[in-house]
């Protein structure tokens, strides 16, 4: 068992933390931003002069979803002074946000650069087992609905449709001047995934929420597992 399953489940727990998920899927080949706890502003600004600056910093609690709703993340800190003073000012904002939330610290990441955002996800389904999603960020997802599923595992024609399936596909070939994504890469992504849920029976529940899809390549900032009930 990896590392990080183990540790949850040592600890009674189904949901991995960002930091222990992207180590995990770090381990598997798959492209993340990799984060590091910290437990103090001084160990955060060390975290954060290795990575290099820009960095992100997030709440990490087993008891918060979405940590940009409680004030939970902050991008682009440039200095030692910004993480320090961002650890702390983050530290009181999540308490204030998310009362009784148990907090193990905050996770320092590399900054990746702008692009599209993109939803790699994997649920079970009870009949078909592991499912794949596919679809752009925020309102394409959330209003929209424009998704594509597949069953895993996924050939690479499959990748090749899923991606092609949804509606917004032109965005990510890159519309009126603005910059397209590497598609190549993202059916990579989709082949990489899949070849992961094949090798982890274990994970019930993927969330790579987003990926940023960039014309050099695909980065995933942001993930979540969920394993099946021991
Ligand atoms: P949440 O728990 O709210 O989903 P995320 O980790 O997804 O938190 O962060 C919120 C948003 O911040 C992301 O959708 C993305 O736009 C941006 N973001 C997060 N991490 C990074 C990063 N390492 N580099 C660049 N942008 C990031
Ligand atoms: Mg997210």
């Amino acid at each position: 068992m990896s590392e990080p399953i183990a540790a949850a489940r040592a600890a009674g727990r189904t949901l991995l933390t960002e930091v222990e998920s992207k180590e995990l899927l770090h381990g598997a080949g798959i492209p993340v931003t990799v984060s590091k706890l910290a437990t103090t502003a001084d160990e955060a600004a060390k975290i954060a002069r290795s990575i290099g600056y820009p960095v992100v910093m997030k709440v990490v609690s087993g008891d918060i979803a979405h940590k940009s709703d409680v004030g939970g993340v902050m991008l682009g800190l440039k200095t030692a002074k910004a993480v320090k003073d961002g650890f702390e000012e983050m530290m009181s904002r999540v308490k204030a946000n998310a009362p009784g939330a148990k907090i193990d610290g905050v996770a320092v990441q590399q900054m990746a650069e702008s692009g599209t955002e993109v939803i790699v996800g994997l649920t079970t389904d009870p009949q078909f087992g592991h499912v794949m999603m596919f679809g752009l960020g925020g309102i394409f997802v959330e209003v929209l609905k424009d998704v594509a599923f597949r069953i895993v595992p996924l050939e690479p024609r499959d990748a090749s449709q899923l991606v092609r399936e949804i509606k917004a596909f032109p965005v990510l070939e890159g519309v009126r001047g603005q910059a397209g994504a590497d598609v190549a890469a993202l059916e990579r992504l989709l082949l990489q995934v899949s070849e992961f849920a094949v090798a982890h029976p274990e994970v019930r529940e993927l969330d790579l929420n987003p990926v940023i899809a960039r014309p050099d390549g695909v980065i995933a900032v942001d993930a979540r597992v969920v394993l099946t009930e021991a």
